[in-house]
């Protein structure tokens, strides 16, 4: 089973070269070959909406490659059908990075495309992704509005040209997401998850996570990151699918997961507001990190149980006893709690549910 390498922190730029420094990944570039970085820009977004990947992602990537001796990188992506790519990447941030670091930017929907076999039949991809030395997949971890959650295996569908991203949808999106990454399969995928959207791919429900990780295996990634979101694998059918494809692993331990840093290194959770300020109304909150916040949010969110019990999270409740539930291991004193620093969403979801 591939590992996982995951970090806690807010500076997208800093996370992803200690992420790509901890897994080695230089090893995974072919002699001579090139990069080919594929955030996600969905939409004309902000990353801080919780829609498309940071630009500090991009640079700290590009930093490392080019660190490493790797000299041929550019970016590449294309926007869902009707919006405009160029647009997107103005508004991300990304035409600083790329003239900073003199990296060219593609857009996909201008590209030649080269048809691929897959599960579900021939399928056209474009030629930048196909004839990269090494694909390099950067999702954010969010909710979407058709598939429920959307991270790397889905994100792959920006390498399609817009014709065909019409026909996954006509097709369900699920056959044909789990066909595209089973045939494409990434061998490297660094995931932002500093604060992907609730529920919707377009944005504007961000859920600070202040969590980014990484891995070889897309079909894992994708089955850790329900996880993350409080969400059962029978929620995202296309991860399971993507598996009986032969694209990886739809599942992983607790052991797979390395850290690089605790949770508590990141900034405490930001005052909330909108809808997650609603769905934590009742939660006793004191310093709690932003990893465990955002995985009770995620968690209070798909539960659909009545609650009556009291809700305590954070570092303040440490040492303490007291009745109701105690999310993470600071809330041991409860008089029933989550272990785990920070705990998953399914696991809180358990609880809530139980
Ligand atoms: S259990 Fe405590 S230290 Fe661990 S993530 Fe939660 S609040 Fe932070």
């Amino acid at each position: 089973m591939g590992k996982i390498y995951q970090v806690y922190g807010q500076d997208a730029h800093v996370m992803t070269k200690k992420l790509l420094e901890a897994s080695d990944a230089i090893k995974l570039v072919p002699q001579d070959g090139s990069i080919a970085l594929k955030p996600n820009l969905v939409v004309a977004g902000t990353p801080d909406s919780g829609a498309t990947t940071h630009a500090g992602v991009l640079s700290g990537a590009i930093e490392y490659f080019r660190d490493n001796g790797v000299t041929d990188i550019s970016v590449i992506e294309g926007s869902w059908v009707g919006d405009d790519t160029m647009r997107a990447m103005h508004r991300a941030g990304y035409d600083m990075v790329c003239s900073k670091y003199d990296v060219p930017f593609f857009d996909l929907k201008k590209d030649r495309t080269r048809n691929i076999e897959t599960a579900i039949g021939p399928v056209p991809v474009c030629c930048r992704a196909l004839d990269a030395g090494l694909l390099v997949n950067l999702p954010v971890l969010k909710g979407h509005c058709q598939t429920v959650m959307t991270c790397a295996l889905k994100n792959l569908k920006g390498c399609l040209p817009d014709g065909e991203k019409r026909r996954f949808h006509s097709l369900g999106l699920t056959r044909p997401i789990a066909a595209l990454g089973a045939a494409l399969k990434p061998r490297l995928t660094i995931v932002d998850s500093l604060c992907g959207d609730l529920d919707f791919e377009e944005g504007g429900k961000p859920v600070q996570t202040n969590r980014m990780y990484l891995g070889m295996d897309a079909v894992q990634l994708d089955a850790y990151g329900c996880s993350l979101m409080g969400l059962p694998l029978k929620r995202v059918p296309y991860v399971e699918l993507a598996e009986k494809y032969g694209g990886g692993k739809a599942s992983f331990s607790e052991r797979d997961v390395v850290s690089l840093n605790e949770p508590s290194d990141a900034a405490p959770y930001p005052k909330p507001s909108g809808i997650v300020a609603n769905l934590t109304k009742r939660v006793k909150q004191d310093r709690a990190c932003s990893a465990c916040f955002a995985a009770l949010v995620r968690a209070l969110y798909v539960s659909d149980t009545e609650r009556s019990r009291e809700i305590c999270i954070g570092q303040g409740w440490r040492g303490k006893s007291f009745n109701g539930l105690g999310i993470g291991n600071c809330c041991i004193g409860a008089k029933e709690y989550v272990p785990g620093c920070p705990p998953a969403a399914s696991a809180i979801v358990e609880a809530l549910d139980s």
